[in-house]
């Protein structure tokens, strides 16, 4: 079975409207999706409809800034009911410090020589919550950047023009906030964040203790070998094993939809929790 749980839309920073992402999953031979926008929930409802008239089973999905030892780590959420107060209350909290981050990043690239980025960004979020991709996007189009992967090495990172430090949830209310509405915790792309296995390991563990039940061992940014390193860690701390292409737009070539090879066979898939 084709089961993606980690996916962009124009609710977050994917080039896709929540329907269209819906159409060209299905039509790719994904059977179950999560809609997984970074700190918001609002493409949710449009997507389970979509999915519905697709005959695809839809998963209630989200991705979670988090500011761990001054590292921004990303917390996949699933299967959870969004309505639950306390998520909403952190959702806006994160999207408040995205709207002041924006102004920020603005700020830092008008001073780098670089004018009207915020309104520059604007014109590709669709009026949607801000982030580093849509300023990635204004950067390329005017020829500062001749590709997002060159915006992402010299420009919005650290010691780079426009870079703003994170200052996200902390893991306890990040996962918190996930399992209290009913739902599943996940650590999103572990291999992405280039930790010592030290540090990877400690991460797990304040995971763990926060209450996380789940790792993504398959991703679209995570290489065969890294998917086997993953894999093993599950198997150590007994965790849940998720799959998820990180699909943000079509024109990304390195991440297509219907793609993801299956979880190793030791692995416990996550949706054993939920399907
Ligand atoms: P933000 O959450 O607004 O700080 O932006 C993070 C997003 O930027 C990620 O979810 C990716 O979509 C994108 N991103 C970060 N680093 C890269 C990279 N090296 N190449 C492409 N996209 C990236
Ligand atoms: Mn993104
Ligand atoms: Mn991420
Ligand atoms: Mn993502």
């Amino acid at each position: 079975m084709q089961i993606d749980l980690h996916t962009h839309s124009t609710a977050s920073d994917g080039r896709l409207a929540p329907q269209e992402l819906i159409k060209r999953a299905s039509e790719a031979g994904v059977e179950v999706l999560a809609l997984t926008d970074h700190d918001g929930v609002d493409g949710l409802i449009e997507a389970r409809k979509a999915a519905q008239a697709a005959d695809m089973q839809f998963v209630n999905g989200i991705e979670l800034s988090v500011s761990w030892n001054k590292r921004t780590i990303h917390i996949v959420g699933l299967n959870f009911q969004p309505d639950y107060e306390p998520l909403q209350r952190g959702i806006a909290g994160l999207q408040d410090f995205r709207e002041r981050r924006a102004r920020e990043m603005a700020q830092k690239l008008d001073k780098a020589g670089i004018p009207g980025a915020y309104e520059g960004a604007q014109s590709f979020s669709d009026g949607n919550m801000l982030g580093r991709m849509h300023f990635a996007n204004f950067l390329v189009a005017n020829g500062y950047a001749k590709n997002i992967r060159h915006v992402f090495k010299h420009y919005l990172v650290a010691n780079k023009p426009g870079h703003v430090s994170g200052d996200w949830a902390t893991m306890e209310e990040a996962v918190s906030w996930v399992t209290g509405a009913g739902g599943i915790a996940v650590i999103a792309h572990p291999a992405r964040y280039k930790l010592t296995r030290t540090k990877l390991r400690k991460l797990i563990k304040d995971f763990m203790q926060a209450g996380g039940q789940a790792i993504e061992v398959v991703s679209g940014s995570h290489d065969v070998n890294e998917v086997k390193t993953m894999a093993a860690h599950a198997a150590d701390f007994d965790l849940y094993a998720s799959a998820g292409s990180d699909f943000h737009d079509p024109d990304f070539p390195w991440i297509k939809l219907g793609k993801l090879p299956p979880l190793p066979r030791q692995c416990k898939p996550v949706w054993d929790l939920f399907l």
